[in-house]
């Protein structure tokens, strides 16, 4: 059965005091989470031992918000899978949108990514989307598609099932405007349907496809409720406990 994910993305957020004390404030609310269920953050790099170190709950797990294409040397500023491996850290986020338009990390790259972080045994969570331009054309479909075609699909069936998906609509993200459940679960089932037709139904039902973009506490069981919505990569609202603590117990 796949599981259903609660992922934190703090992005460039926080000093470590804070970080430690949101973090403490999360943990101690002591959340039994299911078998089939977890929650993820995914912190600031100088934070991901301190993060660590805290995080010693069964399911719940911290995750690096990226990491390079190439196991060592000369790359100043980067942070290499061995690094993370070292940490024992168990989760990566991978080409997240700002990732993708900012720093022009391009799914061809992001492939060359995805296959050290498995070859590591870390989990990615590989983030695709369309911006709003695509979404008013109408080509979201065949946008995302694309970027699941060029970043996983070079993987064998049994490499792929150890990806997680986060669908973020980029118009969605940080904007306060949430694709709706509708729209969040007519997307998963596409990706999920052209999953299958790359590998088959069996690898397709056991991948993880999170929803990202404007999830909070007060939308978060309406959109985890849709089939193919296995819980959701969030912003914002993973930087206020009582926000996040409410978003993870809306797992379905
Ligand atoms: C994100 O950063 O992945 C995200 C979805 O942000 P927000 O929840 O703030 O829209």
């Amino acid at each position: 059965m796949r599981k259903q994910i609660a992922a934190a993305n703090w992005k460039m957020n926080l000093t470590v005091d804070k970080a430690e004390t949101l973090l403490n404030d999360i943990l101690s609310a002591n959340v039994t989470l299911h078998e089939d269920q977890l929650a993820v953050f995914a912190v600031p790099s100088p934070y991901l031992q301190m993060a660590q170190q805290k995080t010693t709950a069964e399911d719940y797990f911290i995750a690096a918000q990226n990491c390079y294409s190439k196991k060592s040397g000369a790359f100043t500023g980067e942070v290499s899978v061995e690094m993370l491996q070292s940490l024992n850290i168990k989760y990566v986020v991978l080409g997240h949108s700002e990732r993708r338009e900012i720093f022009l990390e391009s799914n061809a790259f992001l492939a060359e990514k995805l296959n050290l972080v498995l070859e590591y045994n870390i989990t990615p969570i590989f983030c695709c989307g369309e911006p709003l331009s695509i979404r008013e054309a109408q080509t979201q479909n065949d946008y995302v598609a694309k970027q699941l075609e060029e970043s996983l699909f070079h993987f064998s069936a049994d490499d792929v099932q150890k990806i997680v998906i986060a669908y973020e609509p980029i118009w969605a993200i940080g904007t306060g405007k949430t694709a709706t459940s509708e729209q969040a679960q007519e997307m998963h089932a596409y990706l999920r349907k052209v999953l299958t037709g790359k590998y088959g139904r069996d690898v397709a039902e056991n991948i993880s496809i999170l929803y990202g973009g404007s999830v909070k506490a007060s939308n978060a069981k309406e959109i985890f409720s849709q089939q193919d919505v296995d819980g959701g990569l969030v912003g914002g609202a993973s930087l206020i406990a009582d926000e996040f603590i409410t978003i993870i117990k809306s797992l379905k």
